[in-house]
C-alpha cells in the first residue's frame, strides 16, 4: 500500500542524455561541466500513513414485521416497519392501530389492530374488544374478545373462553394465571405458570420458569429445560376432543410446590 504512494519521478530526453555524458568517458571533459540543472528527488515518506481499514458496513436492522388481520373482512396481510393506521388492501377500510388502556369502569366497542391492555382496576361491564395483542392483567369480566394475534395473561387476568376468539395465548413470566374454562387456541407459550384445562391445536411451549397445571390435549409439546408440567397430558394431531365429565376443574395454583420436569 505503502508503494503505491510513492511517486513516480520522469525525467525528459535531454537530461537523460546529460547525465550519460556526465558518468561516461566525456565526465572528466572541461567541456562537459556539471550540469546546473536538478533532477528532481523522488521523495520516499519518513513517516508513511499507515493504513486504516476499510469502513465496516454497520449492521442494518430488518424492520418489524406486523401480521395483520382486517377487522372488517378478515383479510390477513402483512405489513413492515412502524404500526400505524393502515388500509385494508382488499376491502380499503381505515384499519385504527390505536392503542388503549383500561383502568376503570368500562363499557363500549374498541377495535384496532394496535394492543389493548387491561390493567388492575379495570372494569368491563360487558362491550365487545377486537385488537391484535391483548394483555390482561385483571378480569376482563364479560366483555367479548377478539384477538387476532396473541393474548398476553399476568397474574389477576382472568376471562370467560366461552366469550372469547383467540390465536395464541402466552404467560409473562413470573406471573400465576388460573383459568376455570377450557382454555382453546392456536399456540400456548408458557414463561410463567398456568393452571388450566388446554387444548391447543398447533404447539404448546414450556419455557424455563413456566409451569403447566391440570390437563392438556396438544398437537405438539416442547419442554425447555426448567419447565414443568404438572398435568395430564394427550399430544395427538388433531382437533382436541372435548374434556370427560369433571375433567376441567383444574387445581388452583400452588406457590412454591414441586414440579415435575420432563
Ligand atoms: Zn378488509
Amino acid at each position: 500500500m505503502a508503494d503505491r504512494k510513492k511517486q513516480v519521478a520522469y525525467i525528459d530526453g535531454l537530461s537523460s542524455v546529460r547525465a550519460v555524458r556526465r558518468s561516461g568517458r566525456n565526465a572528466d571533459g572541461t567541456h562537459y561541466r556539471p550540469s546546473s540543472e536538478k533532477l528532481p528527488v523522488v521523495e520516499t515518506p519518513s513517516d508513511p500513513q499507515p493504513v486504516k481499514p476499510a469502513k465496516r458496513i454497520g449492521q442494518t436492522a430488518l424492520p418489524a414485521k406486523f401480521n395483520l388481520i382486517c377487522y372488517e373482512c378478515g383479510f390477513r396481510f402483512v405489513i413492515s416497519g412502524a404500526l400505524k393506521d393502515t388500509l385494508c388492501p382488499k376491502c380499503h377500510a381505515v384499519l385504527s392501530a390505536r392503542d388503549h388502556r383500561i383502568n376503570s369502569a368500562w363499557s363500549g366497542v374498541i377495535r384496532t389492530v394496535g394492543t389493548v391492555s387491561i390493567l388492575p382496576g379495570a372494569n368491563p361491564e360487558g362491550g365487545s374488544i377486537t385488537t391484535r395483542l391483548l394483555v390482561l392483567e385483571a378480569d376482563a369480566g364479560s366483555a367479548s374478545l377478539t384477538v387476532t394475534d396473541t393474548l398476553e395473561l399476568c397474574t389477576g387476568g382472568s376471562f370467560d373462553p366461552t366469550r372469547a376468539s383467540l390465536q395464541d395465548v402466552s404467560v409473562r413470566a413470573d406471573h400465576c394465571v388460573l383459568v376455570r374454562q377450557r382454555l382453546q387456541c392456536r399456540n400456548l407459550d408458557l414463561h410463567g405458570e398456568l393452571t388450566a384445562d388446554v387444548a391447543v391445536t398447533g404447539l404448546l411451549t414450556i419455557r424455563a420458569g413456566g409451569c403447566l397445571r391440570g390437563s392438556a390435549h396438544a398437537a405438539h409439546w416442547t419442554v425447555e429445560e426448567g419447565g414443568g408440567v404438572c398435568a395430564r397430558m394427550t399430544i395427538a394431531p388433531g382437533e382436541p376432543h372435548a374434556p370427560a365429565t369433571g375433567d376441567c376443574t383444574p387445581t388452583p395454583p400452588r406457590k412454591n410446590s414441586s414440579r415435575k420436569s420432563k
